[in-house]
């Protein structure tokens, strides 16, 4: 079962591309490690809920971590301007097990080159009866997985 976020547009077929994911801020100066600052942060990429237990009382100074409802549907910056004009700097942000989102269908757990909706050749079907070209198809698509999963591994 998966809890999604309730909006007035809910529908039952859809589900919300809102979900609650922690966002690391590595190596963030020590004096924006505040509340105010770190909500400010957080508001850059949807609705701040809560900061870690370690960012509120900063116990571990390499990362800031801030749970935040993000609309996973779109692209977000990996890197944020953080401070004044002239004294500000580039800061990373990493975005923690973002889960795959199908754009088609509104569903989540699949992308859209997966979506047995738009690719109904896609459906369950024994491999060695698939034609050729049907093979490769099956094969670009677990390579796609396969790349995913490193890279979230890195
Ligand atoms: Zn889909």
């Amino acid at each position: 079962m998966r809890v999604l976020k309730w909006t007035p547009f809910f529908d039952v077929k859809e589900e919300s591309p809102i979900v609650p994911i922690w966002i690391s801020f590595l190596n963030l100066r020590l004096h924006f490690f505040n509340p105010k600052v770190l909500h400010a942060l957080g508001a850059i990429f949807g609705r701040p809920l809560q900061t870690d237990q370690a960012t509120a009382t900063r116990t571990r100074p390499l990362v800031a971590r801030v749970l935040v409802e993000v609309d996973i549907s779109k692209n977000h910056a990996k890197e944020i301007w953080v401070g004044s004009k002239a004294y500000g700097y580039l800061q990373k942000v990493e975005f923690e097990k973002v889960s795959d989102f199908c754009h088609h269908c509104k569903m989540h757990g699949h992308v859209v080159s997966e979506c047995f909706k738009l690719h109904h050749d896609l459906k369950k079907q024994p491999y060695a009866s698939l034609d050729k070209g049907k093979k490769l198809r099956k094969i670009a698509v677990l390579m796609n997985k396969i790349c995913f999963l490193i890279l979230m591994l890195l």
